[in-house]
């Protein structure tokens, strides 16, 4: 979702004028987000609010029409604001995706654990569209089939290829 769909480290990045969201880490743990910005977001309506990417709409369509059933959104929560963030989630989903809403909406810290899944005897990989390398390399690791996406940097082009090279 964020880096995907939703520009929630440009939102980040303009509501505290920093060049680059990593500004916001907190030096001594780089995991988790400095202490004024997690008191200003956690409790807050700011995930509703984030704003799309140009590129959004068309994405959706795209992986709806390689969706033969729908498409799922797998998102992490936001660390130590986990129930709420998901609250804001669902309505920046109600919001936003309202022509082509996603059959289900996943919340997952370790995205890998959707890797698969059983039909019949058989493991079938899913396919994970994420921006975190990371993210993509764990989720293969695991069976699956990921394409590496970063909104504003990569083309929808490059992921409609992605899609057709799969054999479904
Ligand atoms: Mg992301």
């Amino acid at each position: 979702m964020d880096g995907v769909i939703a520009d929630f480290f440009g939102c980040l990045s303009r509501q505290y004028s920093v060049s680059n969201w990593k500004k916001l880490l907190d030096p001594k743990d780089k995991t988790q987000f400095k202490k004024h910005v997690t008191d200003d977001v956690y409790g807050s309506d700011f995930f509703s609010n984030i704003k799309k990417f140009e590129d959004t709409d068309n994405l959706i369509k795209l992986v709806n029409k390689y969706s033969k059933n729908g498409y799922t959104l797998l998102t992490k929560p936001f660390p130590g604001d986990e129930k709420h963030t998901q609250k804001q989630k669902i309505i920046w989903v109600e919001k936003h995706l309202i022509d082509l809403p996603p059959k289900k909406i996943i919340f997952e810290n370790n995205k890998e654990k959707w890797a698969t899944k059983k039909n019949g005897d058989m493991n079938i990989s899913n396919i994970l569209i994420d921006d975190l390398n990371l993210n993509c390399e764990n989720f293969q690791n695991k069976g699956g089939i990921s394409i590496r996406y970063q909104s504003g940097i990569d083309t929808l082009e490059y992921v409609e290829n992605k899609l057709k090279q799969i054999n479904f």
